[in-house]
């Protein structure tokens, strides 16, 4: 990743908008989500989420583990070598105060398997640094048909992309 390489979040220009055309030039990760992976203060719940979903692509285990809120940070890796991430679609994100909730859909692929996560992230500001605090996730496995659109968002068919 250098950072003129088009962000993994996907983010356009224009932060904030939940419909992600993909004509619309994605941001670079220079302008994106590096400076907060190299302690920039994210600007709303979304954009920490936004950062967090880059940092498990990249695998920033250092970063993940500090953007967590302490109350609720796990102790051990947190990243999983074997998952590969392929998009992230922001749904719906809101702040009230020192609290944001931010709902989302990622898709990854784990052990040959392709799944979608759909998470509600519950993210708290403390000392001006919003960090994650916790969410409701569920996850949906997919099984896409040869001639469906592969799930990885190239906008082949299946059966000429990944499968
Ligand atoms: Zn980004
Ligand atoms: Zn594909």
């Amino acid at each position: 990743m250098t950072p003129d390489s088009p962000c993994p979040c996907g983010s356009s220009q224009g932060h904030g908008s939940s419909h992600r055309s993909f004509d619309s030039a994605v941001l670079d990760y220079g302008h994106c989500c590096q400076p907060l992976h190299l302690g920039q203060p994210a600007a709303s719940a979304e954009a920490l989420m936004r950062s967090r979903y880059c940092a498990y692509v990249l695998g920033l285990e250092a970063y993940l583990l500090e953007s967590w809120h302490p109350e609720t940070r796990p102790v051990g890796p947190v990243c999983d070598a074997s998952t590969r991430w392929y998009g992230l679609k922001i749904e719906s994100s809101e702040e009230q105060g020192e609290s944001g909730t931010v709902c989302f859909r990622a898709t990854f692929r784990a052990h040959g398997r392709w799944q979608t996560l759909h998470e509600c992230s519950h993210f708290v500001k403390q000392d001006d640094h919003w960090r994650y605090h916790d969410g409701e996730a569920d996850w949906q496995q997919l099984q896409p048909g040869r001639n469906d659109p592969c799930p990885c968002g190239s906008g082949e068919k299946f059966k000429k992309c990944c499968a």
